[in-house]
């Protein structure tokens, strides 16, 4: 992997890099009203809201949910775009290699709003931009605090990826856990995850796409 120097304005680097700005609540989420609601959902259960430890929890929950939802702060790509973009620098001329990044993940499932984590390594092949590595977790980032799916959640890295970078390929390899699989229904305790998204190079070359599925698999030895 290549390293850079990104001449970055330090206000952008402070927007990008400021984990409070990217997990700030939105100002226009009613709160009570919420937690009204999820108060509601618990008597309905039939769960002892006189219970101490329960008595709070319409509060804890509420403002849980925000802020795992705070992606939805973030709608307007373009805008996001042009602050990662920010944080882009030139790539040189010989570097046209592949560059890995990877990190974990969590996130709510849109279906069932229980949790899904794991690893995911993303994989692109610059043509005139490469952007700092820990811009990439932070795009993840944005991405993960919403209700996701798998597959959902490594297309959209790969579309912000794409838009800001405009690679000659994109690759996002992702593997989790999904507590909706472990908690309910069938309760598969082993009910690990991959999804794959190959586009540009990797979806045209194979070779390329080999190179990035043996650093997933050496990746993946290293971690279970
Ligand atoms: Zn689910």
């Amino acid at each position: 992997m290549k390293k850079t120097d990104l001449a970055v304005a330090p206000e952008v680097e402070a927007i990008v890099e400021d984990r409070s700005i990217l997990t700030s609540p939105r100002p226009s989420v009613d709160r009570e009203r919420l937690q009204h609601h999820l108060r509601e959902a618990l008597k309905l259960l039939h769960v002892n809201m006189e219970d101490e430890n329960i008595a709070d929890t319409p509060r804890r929950w509420a403002e849980s949910l925000v802020q795992m939802t705070s992606g939805y702060d973030y709608t307007d790509i373009n805008k996001l775009t042009t602050l990662f973009r920010k944080a882009c620098s030139a790539a040189d001329d010989n570097c046209q290699n592949l560059v890995v990044i990877g990190g974990t993940y969590k996130t709510l499932c849109a279906h069932h709003i229980l949790p899904f984590f794991g690893h995911f390594i993303v994989g692109y092949i610059p043509e005139r931009m490469i952007i700092g590595a820990s811009k990439i977790p932070r795009i993840v980032e944005v991405h993960m605090r919403r209700l996701q799916s798998q597959e959902h959640l490594a297309h959209d890295v790969a579309d912000t990826i794409e838009q800001i970078l405009e690679p000659r390929g994109i690759a996002v390899w992702m593997g989790g856990v999904h507590m909706c699989m472990v908690m309910r229904g069938v309760e598969q305790e082993s009910s690990f995850m991959e999804t794959n998204v190959l586009r540009g190079e990797f979806r045209d070359d194979t070779r390329t796409r080999d190179e990035f599925m043996s650093i997933v698999n050496r990746r993946g030895q290293r971690e279970s």
